[in-house]
């Protein structure tokens, strides 16, 4: 844990946010500035700052963000309509919290291009 961190004290209970779902890997929580009906936010519970800082040691839990996606669709009602799961890296990526994070976003039509 990296007590600087907001998500690490969210994963760890240490600050406040509404969870949906948390297991031994990871934590989601409603995100505070919602862009859509559903956007969860899903972190490792372990600190990775980005990306760029994934190991091939983490591939289990850089995995289990997808699965844990899955399980926030399913919660939220949104499986058969679909929805988008985002991870931004670094500034040009549009990160601003630099803790690992994928953005599950749904429940209404995307719109495109991305970018
Ligand atoms: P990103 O721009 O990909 O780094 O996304 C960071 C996201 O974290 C943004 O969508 C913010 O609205 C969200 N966020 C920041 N602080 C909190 C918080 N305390 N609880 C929930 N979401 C947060
Ligand atoms: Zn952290």
């Amino acid at each position: 844990m990296n007590p600087s961190c907001l998500f690490c004290k969210i994963a760890a209970g240490q600050a406040q946010a509404n969870i949906v779902y948390q297991d031994e890997l990871v934590t989601a929580f409603r995100d505070i500035h919602p862009v859509a009906p559903t956007h969860v936010l899903i972190v490792p519970n372990k600190h990775i700052q980005s990306v760029n800082q994934a190991e091939l040691d983490d591939e289990h839990i850089l995995g289990h963000l997808f699965t844990t996606a899955r399980k926030i669709a399913e919660i939220d009602g949104i499986s058969n309509g679909g929805y988008r799961a985002i991870v931004n890296t670094g500034v040009d990526g549009g990160q601003t919290v630099f803790h690992l994070h994928m953005h599950v976003i749904g429940g209404q039509r995307m719109q495109h291009p991305m970018g």
